[in-house]
């Protein structure tokens, strides 16, 4: 542990066979394990958690086949199916969340990919979210992006862009058939070289090996993603996937470990999954990771927000301001000072 975790600090990329001997050590050592990940979690992200909200835009209904999905075509799993929420509903879902303490909103839709008409109407919930909570940070999930999609995101306002590997590339054909692991690397990068905040993760638990998880940790670092979603598999009845459950609590937490070292500066979020399998070691995710979702998922109701933000006050951490940064300065593009100064001012020009 002291190797990978000194890495870590240093900002050095653990081995992939350190980052497979996380995953693979005991539970005898499972609290080394946490608190090797936490000195680490501290060093950047000190007590705070980022906590951020879904609104699940456009629910069911989905073309594609991913195996872990219940909106995927064919399923079974009774989850809700509407079309588009109006911009308005999606801004009181928002305003909804920042009185909690919502830092960021993930706005989902599912589906493929997006047309220009859905890009146009995301562009008017971004507006009408901006206009009453200017500070939320906004990220959207769309799905596959087409060339020119992204900038117009960017330009709509979005700050970041959700689409997650998921799972290791030799593995990804037995998760899904009706696009590669290569579209969705193509998707995570246009979203950056757009502007958009990378944010991009996996879904731990769906028959991948470890050395398969490992894989994908090495595949995101290389695509330098700003958050990284942890999601443990919720195995709905009515998929494909339904009955597959291979995680325990303790399996969990040396997944985020394992995540944490591979990302030590980077925003590791909990996501689904988490009330399920993590249970009642869910405050020791926490000394790990350094965010997570408040309120429901998008086709599962999630815990109380009040137990959410009780568990954190318990664990010893805060809740992170709206006007705090999350990444650490090194990470932070700092953006010049809007000029104050010169025509148009009573103050001197800068010459
Ligand atoms: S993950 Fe997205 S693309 Fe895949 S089936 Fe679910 S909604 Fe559709």
């Amino acid at each position: 542990m002291e190797d990978i975790t000194e890495a870590a600090l240093d900002l050095r990329c653990p081995t992939r066979a350190q980052a497979l001997s996380v995953l693979q050590s005991g539970d005898d050592v499972l609290l080394d394990v946490v608190a090797a990940a936490g000195r680490v979690r501290r060093a950047f992200f000190a007590n705070r958690v980022k906590l951020n909200y879904l609104v699940n835009m456009k629910s069911g209904l989905c073309g594609e086949d991913c195996g872990y999905c219940s909106q995927r075509r064919g399923s079974e799993a009774g989850v809700l199916k509407y079309t588009w929420l109006t911009p308005e509903v999606v801004a009181e879902e928002a305003e909804r969340a920042a009185r909690r303490g919502a830092k960021r909103v993930c706005l989902v839709a599912s589906g493929r990919g997006p047309s220009d008409r859905d890009l146009q109407r995301v562009a008017g919930t971004v507006a009408s979210i901006r206009a009453s909570r200017p500070e939320l940070e906004i990220c959207v999930c769309l799905g596959l992006l087409a060339p020119g999609q992204a900038a117009r995101l960017k330009s709509a306002g979005v700050d970041a862009y959700n689409h997650n590997l998921n799972t290791g590339e030799a593995h990804y054909g037995r998760i899904c058939s009706t696009h590669t692991f290569s579209d969705r690397v193509g998707t995570v990068r246009s979203a950056a070289e757009a502007g958009l905040s990378p944010c991009s993760g996996v879904i731990v638990g769906m028959g991948e090996t470890d050395a398969q998880l490992v894989e994908v940790a090495f595949s995101l670092r290389d695509l330098e993603p700003e958050s990284v979603p942890v999601n443990f598999l919720m195995p709905f009845p009515g998929t494909p996937l339904a009955g597959m459950n291979e995680l325990t609590p303790a399996k969990c937490l040396r997944a985020l470990a394992m995540f944490r070292f591979v990302f030590p500066d980077v925003e590791v979020r909990i996501a689904g999954g988490r009330e399920m399998h993590l249970r009642s070691l869910q405050p020791l995710g926490l000394h790990i990771a350094n965010s997570i979702f408040l309120g429901d998922y998008l086709t599962s109701e999630g815990a109380p927000a009040g137990d959410d933000l009780q568990m954190i006050r318990d664990a010893g951490f805060v809740v992170e301001d709206a006007g705090q940064g999350t990444l650490p300065p090194h990470r932070q593009t700092v953006m010049p000072a809007l000029r104050r100064r010169g025509p148009g001012t009573r103050r001197p020009a800068n010459a």
